[in-house]
């Protein structure tokens, strides 16, 4: 059953070669039958499913004739939003589309809502929630890592090992109230063993599920990040690296980057909000602007999740970069910068100075790019598991994921321990049902409504 008939654009605004208008809803052919006229005999209204046909668009009720293209037509359930569907595409010029769309209109459908589409498609169960979220996240991916990412999760991949989960502990859960509740009939009985043994089956997948969301936040979020160092070291020119050429302006001048420069950048699969921050100038605060400089790199270097601290090796360490290594602010990669220019006992002195801040360091020239893959490949090994693989492995993306899987695994792990203190399975079973709403949470699902189900078709229970 679908909705009322919706239509909207669906290629991106602006011209293009083609633009293509989504009619979908109970009665989408018939509308579309209203604004499109196919070549040949067979009315639009007769056209097999998956089928395209060409014809001209037309304003009804006049008939004016708007554009010559394309209709498929996609017939319940099998469009993306599980309703009939016309996909109607014309030139792609801004008028032109917005005439097609108004024909659309003048033809029954109404504007859709950003999103409806999908939220249609998730109604009707042709896709999960996670697999919905990610779809809205393959539009707005912008790195390659977040596009296999969300690829493969709108494709199902996170879907599919929540559901096998899932089906896993309903079946825990069903066997243990048919064992409770119809003991004469002897049918599926569960032991509190291989309860245990399920339930710990199930935390161990819920423990690696959960152990995937630093990975698909580096991704996904992205991780807030901070250049520091002192005027001169190579910062800039290092920011620089990471957004690509001209988006921070490189000087001579020591102290010329007073303010605040930020980019997206991808340092491999981990997404960057880079700070290029201005230069800590102790000496020099009686300067107003630098000083603004000053307190907004100190709130973003509070703020930010890895700090990467540049020094300049042509000259000797100092306290005050000692005392930055050590000083304990988040995860901070020492970067030894210039080290095409700087003597050797320099490198070596920085090294010890971060070695005895346990922080993992760079030799690098800046100016150069030398070293910046060591650096990028540290930064990977810090925020992500590398074994992980963006396009096929299940990975939570969201902190929504997140809260709910790790919700399940507390109940799985209170279902353990309940058992392990000698409690009824009755009691284990609904700390199961805990973990079943959380994971049904995830993925939109209806809890009770499966269990008992599950109960009656599985078991066969007062056949
Ligand atoms: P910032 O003040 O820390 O942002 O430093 P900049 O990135 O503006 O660099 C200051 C100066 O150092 C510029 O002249 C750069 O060309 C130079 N520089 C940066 N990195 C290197 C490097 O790896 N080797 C050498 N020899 N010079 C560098």
């Amino acid at each position: 059953m679908g909705g009322d008939v919706i239509a909207a654009v669906s290629t991106p605004r602006g011209r293009g070669g083609v633009a293509m208008i989504r009619i979908s809803g109970d009665g989408a052919i018939e509308c579309a039958s209203r604004m499109f006229i196919p070549a040949g005999s067979t009315p639009l209204a007769a056209t097999r499913h998956a089928t395209a046909r060409y014809g001209r668009i037309i304003m009804p009720p006049e008939g004016e004739v708007i554009d010559d293209g394309v209709c498929v037509i996609y017939r319940a359930p099998h469009s993306f939003t599980g309703e009939d569907t016309a996909e109607v595409t014309c030139h792609g010029g801004v008028l032109v589309t917005a005439r097609v769309l108004e024909a659309a209109f003048a033809a029954g459908a109404r504007p859709a809502e950003a999103g409806e589409f999908t939220r249609r498609a998730f109604l009707s169960g042709k896709i999960t929630l996670s697999q919905a979220e990610a779809t809205g996240r393959l539009i707005e991916a912008k790195t390659d890592s977040q596009l296999k990412l969300s690829s493969s999760t709108a494709r199902g991949a996170l879907s599919a090992e929540v559901s096998d989960i899932y089906s896993n502990l309903r079946s825990l859960v069903a066997r243990t109230y048919v064992t409770i509740d119809y003991p004469e009939e002897d049918l599926a009985d569960i032991t509190a063993d291989e309860l245990r043994a399920g339930a710990v089956a199930a935390s161990e997948r819920l423990r690696r599920l959960c152990a995937t969301y630093k990975t698909g936040r580096a991704v996904t979020d992205g991780i807030e990040a901070v250049i520091c160092g002192r005027p001169n070291a190579g910062k800039s020119t290092l920011f620089n690296l990471f957004a690509g050429e001209g988006s921070a302006i490189v000087t001579d001048i020591a102290g010329t980057t007073r303010d605040t420069l930020r980019a997206d950048v991808a340092a491999g699969r981990v997404l960057l909000h880079l700070y290029d921050t201005a230069g800590l100038r102790v000496d020099n605060v009686d300067d107003p602007i630098e000083r603004i400089g000053v307190s907004r790199a100190r709130e973003k270097i509070s703020a930010a999740e890895l700090i990467i601290a540049v020094f300049d090796a042509t000259e000797k360490p100092s306290d005050a970069d000692s005392e930055l290594l050590k000083a304990t602010v988040p995860v901070k990669i020492a970067v030894i910068n210039k080290a095409d220019a700087a003597p050797d006992e320099n490198i070596s002195a920085y090294k010890a100075l971060a070695d005895d801040a346990d922080t993992p360091a760079i030799v690098m020239s800046a100016a150069k790019g030398d070293g910046f893959d060591e650096l990028v490949a540290e930064i990977e090994r810090i925020f992500t598991d590398t074994e992980i693989d963006l396009s096929s492995d299940a990975v939570l993306a969201t902190a929504r994921q997140f809260h709910e899987a790790k919700g399940a695994l507390v109940r799985v792990m209170g279902a353990i321990a309940a058992l392990d203190s000698g409690l009824p399975t009755d009691i284990a079973a609904g700390e199961l049902e805990g973990a079943l709403t959380h994971l049904a949470s995830l993925d939109g699902r209806e809890v009770t409504e499966e269990i008992v189900s599950e109960i009656f078709s599985k078991f066969c229970v007062g056949k």
